[in-house]
């Protein structure tokens, strides 16, 4: 039996590997531990609820930690502790978060291998996102297993000179909890009472944003859109779930940006933020994962950043970026939302099956 560490700190990543933790699980071949590194705050606790995933441990980093440098001193040590206490055979970070990095950087001092889910992705641009994509990069310097979602992504691997035989293209996690929640007897009765009041002739925009680079400025400029796509036609309504990082919500709460078709709400539980995803015309996101779950849905999208990771969504046309320039926000929402072009069938992101893949390739390789 192998001990395989999975460590996880944010929603989208519990989102993400909640399939490949089932999947671990399901097999008699590994003892799976699992580490959350970040604090089980309201948006953690109801994807760990929904997922049925009780982490192991819990370090609750964000309640002693307020920036990168906080978070890198407080996490390495408990993290050579904890190595050094579980022993594992491997560890299996996600995505680009400071506490994927970190992980991985720690399991590196101590020489246990670190496999990567999500991995290639790339902006080409290190303050964009920051700090993401140098995490990203730092991952794969150490990792020894590359999961790629798309081709994309494994070109790029192998670009920065990786042994292809150590990059395998499996889709993306996101996808295959997306449709097995979608499948679940909870989603079909769980639909938000708000989206029955809507009629048929309004059209619903999707909106959230995050992101530290829009943090300030850049999103008082996409509220200004906002207000301003509303005016143009009455038609239209606005849900925006608001992330609780304070940046976010003191630009939310400005009075100049509150209309009566703008709903500024709390952020959904994944079942209900799902229900209103699919009855989008179209989504407005700076959001990674948002991203490719609406892909996956067929969704107009417009993408509130200067530069994606996700290229080969821009290249396909139902989608554009925008970064957070309000004319332009305005501009590309009245032509999306007029475009006759038939539903987006493009879906780079897999079939659901990556989670069976990735844990049939860590059987093959541990
Ligand atoms: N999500 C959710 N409720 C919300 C907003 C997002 O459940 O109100 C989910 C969404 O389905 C997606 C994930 O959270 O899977 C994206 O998380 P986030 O935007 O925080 O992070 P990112 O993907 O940008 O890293």
């Amino acid at each position: 039996m192998k001990k395989i560490v999975v460590s996880f700190d944010t929603r989208p990543e519990i989102i993400k590997l909640a399939p490949v933790i089932h999947e671990l699980e399901r097999s008699a071949k590994f003892d799976v531990v699992k580490l959350h590194t970040g604090q089980h705050d309201e948006l953690a606790e109801n994807m760990l609820n929904l997922f049925k995933i009780v982490p192991d441990y819990d370090f609750k980093s964000m309640s002693s930690t307020s920036d990168l440098f906080e978070l890198t001193e407080f996490l390495l040590p408990k993290l050579k502790e904890f190595y050094s206490a579980e022993k594992p055979d491997a560890v299996i970070v996600q995505g680009d978060t400071t506490s994927s990095y970190l992980c991985a950087l720690a399991a590196f001092y101590v020489q246990i291998p670190v496999y990567h889910v999500e991995a290639g992705l790339r902006s080409f641009d290190n303050y964009n996102p920051f700090p993401e994509e140098l995490n990203r990069k730092q991952i794969s310097n150490i990792a020894s297993l590359h999961f790629a979602p798309t081709s994309t992504a494994k070109q790029h691997l192998l670009n920065e000179g990786i042994d292809e035989s150590r990059i395998f293209e499996t889709g993306n996690t996101v996808i295959d909890a997306l449709y097995q929640i979608k499948k679940s007897d909870q989603f079909h009765v769980s639909r938000p009472e708000f989206l029955n009041s809507l009629t048929t002739d309004q059209k619903l925009i999707l909106v959230t944003a995050h992101r530290r680079e829009n943090h300030g400025k850049p999103l008082s400029k996409i509220m200004e859109a906002l207000i301003e796509i509303l005016n143009a036609d009455d038609s239209r309504v606005i849900v925006f779930p608001a992330h609780p990082n304070p940046k976010v919500r003191e630009v939310l709460n400005n009075k100049n940006f509150h209309h009566k078709r703008l709903n500024v709400i709390e952020p959904l539980d994944y079942l209900s933020f799902h229900h209103v995803l699919e009855q989008s015309d179209l989504v407005l996101t700076d959001s990674g994962g948002i991203q490719e779950e609406a892909a996956a849905l067929g969704k107009k999208m417009l993408v509130l950043r200067k530069t994606t990771e996700r290229q080969e969504l821009i290249e396909n046309g139902f989608t554009k970026l925008v970064g957070s320039d309000t004319e332009k926000i305005v501009t590309e929402t009245k032509s999306m939302l007029s475009s006759t072009k038939k539903k987006n069938t493009f879906n780079p992101y897999g079939d659901g099956n990556a989670a069976k893949k990735i844990v049939e390739i860590i059987q093959s390789r541990i």
